[in-house]
């Protein structure tokens, strides 16, 4: 049995409950728990999987709070377990409060609608009725008066101080104050609209709208696009001084001084650079290939498929077109099973001297720097690289909608160091790779698996605090890739999506700075 063989995986941010765990997640925990007993062969349960994921990613940043737990009722050794929590029907969802007795039968989350806002807006009403003790890394969700407001800053050693204003049946304040309770120097209250007080003293008069406050008595409105949940949080994160808690402050210098190997080289955050795309090929090529002397089998089917999209629809210089081209036709004529890396290195290297091609040496990273060295750079260079392949796909009109991306998903499968990424990647690639049916639809499956990496990783060591793992673009980059549901929910307008992918990742649109 692994934790896998159920409807969700560790990749899920679910907790996956088993008989060896189930004692020290539910009992005594600092976070509320809600949690899903499922069956795994019961349809309804199959069906609502999706949303529960949803939910699991919606409320990521809410998780020192409250969390998401499962467990498979139907796999025996969980059975005794289901049965001690008395439960009789599939899906059941209970509540377990922080600090729960080993006694504890949780509560009931029957009632009300199972999709992501219901489900997020009754995970509220549930933590504001908490009862003693709080979970102590829950924000305070009560409303705030003009009086708390007023003394807000002798008992506070926070800069920021963010209210928002709405009604009574507004759940966008308290979403808004779980989503930052992972970051320091800053808090966020919610303020009723019959605050008079306060709603006078800054002359509110939208309902949501936000106002950052400061210890002077000062204060502004926060411009947004739209007034609600996502896009206030959004704002709020990149506020001057705001950083996920844990995480060492950045320090500017840092970028500036020399780091152990390399000159920091200034560059535009919103661009894409062909030095980080080279950097990558060379490294991919001649360091991370280096590591199979013999390549055969499904790896040499997984290097055919990559040099070959390279050789395609790599938009790069002349020179470093002609080369991919070379190793592209060398590739097609060998016959054998097997090849070695050291004649594909020649090759690469173009030892045989064919004019106007070549691979410069090295790598220059920009747009992938990080500001330590064990930050950023490859990996990064990766996901750019077939962020551009797919865009370059979609403009060639190729004929195979899932070209770039089998062959992204093999040779991550096959040569990506980061073992852990390609298993993810690969588990990504099953659930819905399949489903790719056009060209447009390959580059925005790879911005929405981006995303997805990047919501799981967010808050991890390996991000780089000068480069928060975002949902991306941010509304700054793209403002019309985002929008809002009637109901306030956020959502990615598909279209210009589209529209802004094709542009960014164009090869018109590439930037040719610091190439030798
Ligand atoms: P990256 O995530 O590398 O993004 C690079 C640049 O792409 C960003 O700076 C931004 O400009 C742009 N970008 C960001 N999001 C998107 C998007 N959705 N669509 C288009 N462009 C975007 N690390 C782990 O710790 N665990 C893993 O499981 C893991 N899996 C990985 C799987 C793959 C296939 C790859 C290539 C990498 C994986 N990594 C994983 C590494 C991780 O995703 C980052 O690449 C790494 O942490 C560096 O992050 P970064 O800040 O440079 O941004």
């Amino acid at each position: 049995f692994t934790t896998e063989a159920g409807l969700y995986t560790a990749s899920d941010q679910i907790v996956i409950l088993t008989p060896d765990n189930v004692d020290s997640v539910l009992v005594n925990s600092t976070a509320a728990l809600v949690v899903e007993f499922y069956a795994s062969w019961c349809g309804h349960c199959v069906a609502f999987s999706p949303e529960w994921k949803r939910l699991a990613r919606d409320i990521k940043e809410w998780k020192p709070a409250v969390d998401l737990a499962a467990i498979d009722c139907a796999y025996e050794d969980n059975g005794p377990i289901c049965s001690r929590f008395g439960v009789k029907g599939y899906p059941t969802l209970k509540f377990f409060h922080a600090y729960s007795k080993p006694d504890s039968k949780g509560q009931g989350f029957r009632e009300g609608p199972r999709d992501v806002r219901g489900l997020r807006h009754k995970i509220i009403e549930k933590m504001e009725t908490h009862e003693e003790p709080w979970p102590p890394a829950c924000p305070p969700l009560e409303t705030a008066s003009k009086a708390e407001i007023d003394n807000f800053f002798e008992t506070n050693s926070v800069e920021h101080l963010a209210l928002i204003f709405e009604t009574s049946n507004s759940y966008v304040g308290r979403e808004v104050t779980l989503d930052l309770l992972q970051y320091e120097n800053i808090a966020v209250r919610r303020v009723l609209r019959t605050e008079d007080a306060l709603v006078a003293k800054l002359g509110v008069t939208d309902f949501p709208s936000c106002y950052l406050y400061y210890p002077s008595g000062n204060f502004t409105r926060l411009h947004v696009q739209n007034e609600a949940r996502t896009f206030y949080t959004y704002a709020l994160q990149r506020l001057p001084g705001v950083l996920r808690a844990g995480k060492p402050p950045p320090v500017t210098s840092d970028l500036l001084k020399n780091t152990t190997e390399d000159q920091w080289r200034p560059f535009n955050r919103s661009r894409v650079y062909m030095a980080d795309l080279e950097s990558t090929l060379h490294y991919s090529l001649r360091l991370e290939l280096a590591a199979h002397p013999v390549i055969k089998g499904e790896a040499l089917s997984a290097l055919q498929r990559y040099i070959s999209v390279l050789a395609k629809y790599f938009p790069g210089r002349p020179l470093v077109r002609n080369l991919l081209k070379s190793v592209d036709t060398w590739l097609k004529g060998q016959n054998d099973t097997e090849l070695s890396y050291s004649s594909l290195r020649d090759v690469l290297d173009n030892t045989a001297e064919v004019p106007d091609a070549a691979l410069p040496d090295g790598v220059r990273w920009v747009g992938c720097q990080g500001s330590k060295p064990h930050f950023r750079r490859y990996p990064c260079g990766m996901w750019t690289l077939f962020h551009v392949l797919t865009v370059q796909a979609n403009e060639a009109a190729g004929k195979d909608p899932q070209e770039v991306l089998q062959a992204m998903r093999s040779y991550i499968h096959s040569f990506f160091g980061c073992q852990a990424c390609s298993t993810h990647f690969e588990n990504m690639a099953k659930e819905s790779m399949s489903y790719v049916g056009t060209l447009s639809t390959a580059v925005l499956w790879l911005w929405s698996r981006h995303n997805h990496v990047n919501n799981r990783l967010a808050g991890a060591l390996s991000e780089d605090p000068h480069f928060p793992k975002i949902q991306w673009p941010s509304p700054e980059l793209c403002p019309s890739c985002h929008g809002v549901k009637k109901s306030g929910e956020h959502t990615w307008n598909q279209e210009e999506l589209l529209t802004f992918l094709r542009s960014h990742f164009s090869s018109e649109h590439l930037l040719s700075d610091y190439l030798e």
